[in-house]
């Protein structure tokens, strides 16, 4: 089924690019600018099973976007200023803000050196849990496990076993579990993944500090002056599922952290997974009254003028590591795709 969609989405990213409607479509849906979603900025690995591969993108693919937007004068800035474009109603230039969640060290060694070729401004989205090196990246030691076991014992609801023994099964179960996995509450969902990791040989433990950067390394990045530093919560928990104290504890606590230890203003949330089923108007309202000027979700869209009235609800655009082709960049900015995925809704903030 994801398979399906994720060929009916680059069918219709391609029949945008072919038709040369996003070029008609860009005036109604370009909105005042877009705020990209990226995650993991590496070379791609060669195995055959990479469930996790649309949250990375090439280096390359990152310098296109970039040269895209230069050549097109869409002004590049950080958080900061979206804010203030957004308060001010200054909508006289586009603009592309990008944004990288989790704080994975790729950013540094790969995103970073892109970045700074263009002198365009980010920023990263810490999740203070990772950065301790206590995290759980749940969703990678699922593929650890998945990837090492011809088949996999579940108990979440009535226990069963799936196969993995071919690369489709494999995807088909990760589908599956990944689904259900991101539903649960975080004491839930920790307790499902732990039991999994031992039967499967996984230690996930050493995930987070195998591929998050630690305090030690935060501060340098977060002293580079294109880099801004926001709050991805405490444990990257699906924040809709938890109650109303511990979503508080998760954006208040986590931006006191990284405050404490980088020593700058963390005004900038982005909120776990993000879509419909992980932050809807509590957590809209929670960001708010925690005290953070923007909070975006992974909501697909562009920024409209009527987003000032949602600031802690802001749409993005991901660049998915799925559709890495030059071609589909024009069609992203024009703001075409998200409108169709949208339903040509502009704003989705309830
Ligand atoms: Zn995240």
């Amino acid at each position: 089924m994801k398979q399906f969609r994720n060929t009916v989405i680059r069918a219709g990213l391609s029949a945008l690019y072919f038709s040369g409607a996003h070029v008609l479509l860009r005036p109604i849906f370009a909105g005042v600018g877009a705020i990209f979603m990226l995650h993991h900025v590496r070379p791609r690995g060669d195995a055959a099973f990479q469930p996790n591969h649309h949250l990375e993108i090439a280096p390359e693919f990152l310098r296109q976007m970039l040269i895209h937007l230069r050549s097109r004068g869409i002004d590049i800035i950080g958080m900061d200023e979206v804010h203030r474009r957004l308060i001010e109603r200054d909508f006289s230039r586009r603009f592309a803000s990008f944004t990288l969640d989790d704080g994975y060290r790729d950013n540094r060694d790969f995103a970073l050196p892109v970045m700074r070729e263009f002198d365009a401004p980010f920023t990263l989205f810490v999740t203070t849990d990772f950065a301790d090196g206590t995290g759980r990246l749940w969703w990678i030691a699922l593929e650890m496990a998945i990837a090492r076991a011809p088949s996999i014992e579940i108990t979440i609801g009535t226990p069963c076993r799936l196969d993995t023994a071919t690369t489709a099964a494999k995807q088909a179960a990760f589908d599956r579990l990944h689904e259900t996995l991101r539903g649960l509450p975080e004491y839930a969902l920790r307790r499902e993944m732990t039991d999994l990791c031992a039967r499967h040989g996984v230690d996930d433990a050493t995930i987070c500090r195998n591929l998050c950067m630690s305090w030690d390394e935060l501060k340098p990045f977060a002293a580079d002056p294109l880099v801004t530093i926001g709050s991805h919560a405490v444990s990257h928990c699906n924040l809709a599922v938890q109650d109303e104290e511990s979503v508080t504890s998760e954006l208040t606590a986590s931006r006191a952290r990284i405050e404490d230890v980088l020593q700058r203003p963390v005004v900038h949330l982005a909120y776990p997974y993000g879509d419909r089923a992980a932050a809807g108007p509590r957590e809209f309202a929670s960001a708010d009254a925690a005290g953070y000027s923007t909070a975006v979700t992974t909501r697909p869209g562009m920024v409209f003028p009527e987003n000032a009235g949602h600031l802690t609800a802001l749409p993005r655009v991901s660049l998915n590591g799925n559709y890495q082709d030059a071609r589909i960049l024009p069609v992203l900015t024009s703001g075409a795709a998200t409108a169709m995925w949208n339903g040509f809704r502009r704003v989705d903030a309830a």
